[in-house]
């Protein structure tokens, strides 16, 4: 299969499969059910052996040894597929407004929305393994594992740590940079979910248009001005001006508050990078994303 041809057929199953939208049966309100979680999703593919993953986990700052390389995930894997599925208008409009609480819509498409995110790549490892070829999807893995380290910041380190990193993927193959506030920027935004599949599929790879990680945030900081918590703070820089103590203590709370489900996510909202690549949208040069 090639990825155009993977991605026709994500953006056919995307819009027609029964758990893409709201369902009457948990909606938080009857009028939400019918609503979409996302629109047509992005997808690119990292070489398995890219030297980014051993570099993920050589160095501590980035991820360190608890990182696993794809081929550790699956032996005699040759390509990693990352996909980026950006959330609707519709969900997006819900939650502006820092002052306002996380919305029903915004709750429902970061739980329910995450699920049929998931729900989609075990799609995309069915058509591959109908040809054939071998996958595994990390997130499902029962080896897959995250910690918090908050400890060790001041040395540089990461507040969390995982052996496997969704965005770290998507960086890999393509797809975007990291911004400030610790989302990662494509051509479609910062506003969404990711998710990848490690395979032995032969996919083409895609290119990375960049060679900075946090090429594409402009240091704007219009971020903190939608954090309820103040969280953001881009004198000290995208790669470190994130307090994520701060940011997941609120995030925790929202978890009592509106469980079962949780999320925040005005970081990215209004915001130069919510639906695209900020210098693009600022007219400052005409770089894309997507090979
Ligand atoms: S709002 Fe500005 S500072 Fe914040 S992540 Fe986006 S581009 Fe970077
Ligand atoms: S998720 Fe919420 S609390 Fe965390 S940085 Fe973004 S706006 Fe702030």
């Amino acid at each position: 299969m090639t990825l155009q041809e993977l991605r026709q057929k994500l953006e056919q199953f995307v819009d027609t499969d029964e758990d893409h939208v709201i369902r009457p049966d948990y909606a938080i309100r009857p009028e939400y059910a019918g609503v979409p979680f996302f629109d047509a999703p992005l997808v690119c593919c990292a070489d398995a052996e890219d030297p980014l993953f051993a570099q993920f986990q050589a160095d501590p700052t980035i991820y360190g040894p608890f990182f696993r390389r794809p081929q550790e995930w699956l032996p005699g894997a040759k390509r990693v597929i990352a996909v980026f599925f950006p959330f609707t208008k519709e969900i997006r409009d819900s939650n502006r407004g820092k002052s306002e609480q996380t919305s029903d819509l915004w709750l429902h498409a970061r739980v329910e929305g995450q699920a049929f995110l998931m729900k989609a790549c075990r799609q995309i490892a069915a058509w591959l393994r109908a040809e054939g070829y071998r996958t595994l999807i990390p997130a499902e893995d029962e080896a897959f594992g995250m910690t918090r380290q908050f400890e060790k910041m001041s040395e540089g380190c990461p507040g969390f740590v995982s052996n496997w990193s969704e965005r770290h993927a998507a960086y890999a193959a393509g797809l975007g940079t990291f911004s400030l506030s610790k989302h990662l920027i494509t051509e479609k935004g910062v506003c969404g979910r990711f998710g990848s599949i490690i395979t032995d599929a032969p996919v083409e790879v895609t290119p990375r248009p960049y060679s900075d990680p946090f090429e594409y945030c402009i240091l704007c900081g219009r971020c903190n001005n939608n954090c309820p918590v103040g969280a953001l703070h881009p004198e000290q820089g995208a790669a470190r001006g994130k307090d994520l103590l701060t940011c997941a203590k609120y995030v925790d709370e929202t978890r009592v508050r509106f469980a079962p489900r949780y999320g925040c996510g005005k970081c990215q909202l209004d915001v130069p990078c919510e639906t695209g690549i900020p210098r693009v949208a600022l007219g400052l040069d005409a770089k894309s994303s997507e090979g």
